[in-house]
């Protein structure tokens, strides 16, 4: 009989969340009880922000006893309509969600810097984190690996082009890989000019040409804001200098990254896109089991196509670079003010050239400032959201 691993799913409601319930689903009708299986999982806890319906739900189809909702109102209401087992309440609920469950794993499925606090209680606990929210590595990179680092917790990447380069740099001395290359979609909006992008609407910036994900990361993949916070992501993740990691537009999105070696090899990682692939690889890592997906057939798919990034119509990749240079608290603020922009545009209140419009301003007003602990991120976060919130005001007046 394979041990149960204890897994916390944290954003249980989301994109990633009921992609990863779908796959403990399907693992646990087909049992997996042999003594060469891989583990499977007992769920401990689960998360959402508040919707709080599905979360009881998903908590009484799935036996869980303990859940948490970061809006505190949505908490009330659960616990009111759920006494199956107890209910947390805001971001103080969520770590304590974490800090209490005995987890082996915690798969963290947030959104933005809220994802932050969890992933340091889950690291500083010494609990494994399979990571999909990219936005705890933007913000608090070099703390957040030297807490991994500390306690042992080891960080296994849920972001599709991050998987892929974790499995490609598996096999690898150190010292042999000269760059990592992420792909890019390109977006809704890939080809088009500056001045074709001035009237986009929610709704167009929202139809992802190949993957299917939450609002938030559907509309930084429009702007390519997405493929800038990666780049971060990439250098926490890996170590890697910014000048070895580089970009390329693909947009089947079928190659998921490729690495440099330096013996000349160059080293691709290919998949459908279906971020059941990563999740899976993430909650199972270092065994693989059954993921019921297509398989790949490249006749099929007939052409990969590549190109490079389209700079003056996507300004955001530059502004990503440009905050990672400068460090400390600068990559903070972009996420911040990116957050902020982005909530902004989807709620019809800016435009969607106003987003890196809105970032640039918010980097120009607070400059980087070194990083001394977390709590210096959660101010720069603070002020960054105020004033990125008031230049949307003014943009959109
Ligand atoms: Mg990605």
């Amino acid at each position: 009989m394979a041990v149960a691993r204890r897994l916390l799913l944290l954003g249980s409601t989301g994109s990633i969340g009921t992609q990863a319930l779908d796959i403990l689903g399907r693992r646990n009708e087909n049992g997996g009880c042999e003594g060469a299986e891989p583990p499977t999982f007992e769920l401990v806890g689960l998360s959402a922000e508040r919707s709080w319906e599905q979360l009881v739900e998903q908590a009484r189809a799935f036996g869980v006893k303990r859940i948490a909702l970061a809006d505190a109102d949505a908490a009330a209401r659960a616990s009111e309509a759920w006494t199956d087992g107890e209910v947390l309440g805001g971001a103080e609920g969520l770590v304590r969600l974490v800090i209490e469950s005995g987890a082996d794993l915690v798969l963290n499925g947030l959104v933005g810097s809220a994802g932050l606090g969890p992933t340091v209680a889950t690291l500083g606990e010494g609990i494994d984190l399979a990571l999909a929210n990219k936005e705890s590595l933007v913000v608090g990179g070099e703390l957040v690996m030297a807490l991994a680092e500390a306690t042992g917790a080891q960080i296994i990447p849920v972001d599709s082009e991050h998987s892929a380069l974790h499995q490609l740099l598996a096999g690898e001395a150190p010292g042999t890989v000269t760059k990592l290359v992420l792909t890019a979609s390109g977006g809704p909006f890939r080809g088009r000019t500056r001045a074709e992008l001035e009237d986009v609407t929610v709704e167009e910036a929202l139809k992802h040409p190949t993957w299917a994900m939450g609002g938030k990361i559907t509309v930084d993949s429009a702007t390519l804001m997405n493929k800038g916070l990666e780049v971060i992501e990439a250098h926490h993740l890996f170590g890697t200098p910014y000048d070895r990691i580089d970009v390329v537009v693909h947009p089947q999105s079928i190659v998921h990254s490729y690495v440099l070696l330096n013996d000349g090899a160059a080293l691709a990682h290919l998949g459908n896109p279906d971020m059941r692939v990563p999740i899976s690889y993430a909650l199972h890592h270092p065994d693989r089991v059954d993921v019921p997906i297509r398989p790949l057939d490249l006749a099929e798919v007939g052409a990969l196509t590549f190109e490079p990034v389209d700079v003056e119509a996507f300004p955001a990749l530059r502004l990503a670079k440009e905050a990672a240079m400068a460090g400390g608290t600068a990559p903070c603020v972009l996420n911040a003010a990116n957050e902020i922009a982005v909530h902004a545009f989807l709620a019809g209140r800016l435009p969607f050239l106003g987003i890196p419009a809105v970032i640039e301003e918010t980097l120009a007003r607070l400059p980087a400032e070194r990083v001394r602990a977390f709590e210096t991120l959660y101010e720069a976060d603070r002020s960054a959201r105020e004033h990125a919130a008031e230049l949307a005001g003014a943009y959109a007046a």
